[in-house]
């Protein structure tokens, strides 16, 4: 079975798909692993690297037209995928709900689709869950961004020149990437206060060293897979009164509250932000789903008119590029090895838990109704092209 990956093309993406060690482990296995030349120059590993181990090179035109399965990072763009044979297996980060093109173009071209945000979150899939080994990094990097941006120190300092007090972070959004944020801002010597609207989180926030806020929105909860529901506008409202007081005394507010295949909610809004400290820093890692403080802009650091910098900076994970390939990457060999077979390969069986969540198109049909409805509003006029 031949097993592709190419160069990542999306612009500042210097993840990468396979490791050399994990490109070994495939080919113990029993895959056959090509790659395009200088695919993992990003990390600075040379093609070298990998026909050590027994891979061989391939431009990627051949890369497209002949593997069986082929891994990426992020899905390559619809061009491309329109190229690939028929029947080809894509693994990747499809984000469908958001770019549904590259579903169109998989249906379009007969191939099958694992889109690995839609590993569920059981306990048996946890060792190839991309949005836990990513979050988990972006967590830690927000802590660290945020820290080097602010004109001050998180720990207490007691010198011969006077005590400084330690910094207030807050974070909003108590999942993998809040969690990590809170033990990597405990750790540097910072007070943590934390909030999220499921109830089972503050346990957690807790015992991490942090404080949790408490605020009453009456009844929240989860979905039967663990991710936080929807809040109606009059829970919102009393959201962003609960934590204005708490946002105007931090020094570092960190936000990463998402609802999975929606849009984030807003939850510090313009006269929120105007009643924080100038220098004071919001990190927001939320901004790739549209945001969860108002005036932040993808890919910008944004100085408002009271001194606060506000930070959208996306694909965190890409800032420790070495690392999150390394995580990926094992998620990735993870899922396939659970599947292989010494004969055959990767067998994609479709009764599967696993498979039967993460698979979204198989030989051309879709098999996910979420993501059929944002595909229907790509084929209208108003969607088309969003
Ligand atoms: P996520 O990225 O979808 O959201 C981040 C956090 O934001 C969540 O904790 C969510 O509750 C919170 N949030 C949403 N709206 C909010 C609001 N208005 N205010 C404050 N916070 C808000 O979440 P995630 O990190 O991917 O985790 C989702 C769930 O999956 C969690 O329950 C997590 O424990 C669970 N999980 C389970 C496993 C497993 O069992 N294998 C692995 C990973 C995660």
């Amino acid at each position: 079975m031949r097993i592709g990956f190419m160069r990542e093309m999306t612009p500042g993406e210097r993840r990468i798909a396979l490791t050399p060690q994990v490109a070994g482990k495939l080919i113990k296995l029993g895959a056959d692993v090509v790659l395009e030349s200088g695919a993992g120059a990003s990390l600075g590993l040379s093609d070298a690297e990998f026909t050590a181990l027994g891979a061989t090179i391939a431009d990627r035109q051949a890369i497209l037209t002949g593997v069986d399965i082929l891994l990426c990072v992020r899905r390559p763009d619809p061009a491309e995928l329109r190229q690939v044979k028929a029947g080809t297996l894509v693994v990747g980060l499809f984000d469908p709900m958001f770019h549904p093109d590259g579903v169109q173009a998989s249906i379009d071209q007969g191939l099958s689709v694992i889109s690995m945000e839609y590993i569920p979150r059981t306990t048996r899939a946890q060792k190839m869950d991309v949005l836990s080994s990513q979050a988990n990094l972006a967590g830690y990097v927000a802590v660290i961004l945020g820290a080097e941006r602010l004109d001050r120190i998180l720990p207490m300092m007691m010198t011969p020149a006077g005590t400084i007090a330690p910094a207030n972070v807050f974070i909003i959004g108590a999942g993998v990437a809040g969690l990590q944020a809170i033990a990597t801002a405990h750790r540097l010597g910072a007070r943590v206060t934390a909030f999220d609207t499921r109830p089972v989180v503050k346990e957690q926030v807790q015992s991490l060293g942090a404080k949790f806020l408490e605020i009453d929105l009456g009844e929240t909860g989860q979905t039967a897979g663990g991710y936080a529901t929807q809040l109606t506008p009059e829970q919102l409202a009393l959201q962003k009164a609960g934590q204005a007081k708490q946002c105007a005394q931090s020094d570092l507010v960190i936000t990463t509250a998402q609802l999975f295949g929606r849009k984030a909610p807003i939850l510090i809004d313009a006269p929120m932000v105007a009643g924080m400290k100038p220098g004071s820093v919001i990190v927001d890692l939320a901004v790739e789903t549209g945001g969860n403080v108002e005036g932040v802009r993808l890919n910008e650091e944004v100085i408002t008119d009271n001194g606060v910098r506000l930070i959208g900076l996306g694909n965190l994970p890409g800032m420790v590029a070495a690392h999150a390939s390394q995580m990926y990457a094992a998620n990735l060999y993870n899922l396939l090895s659970e599947y292989w077979d010494k004969e055959q390969g990767f067998v994609l069986n479709l009764e599967d838990d696993i498979l039967t969540s993460c698979v979204i198109v198989h030989q051309g049909s879709l098999r996910n109704d979420q993501i059929r409805g944002a595909l229907e509003n790509l084929a209208t006029p108003a969607g088309k092209g969003a």
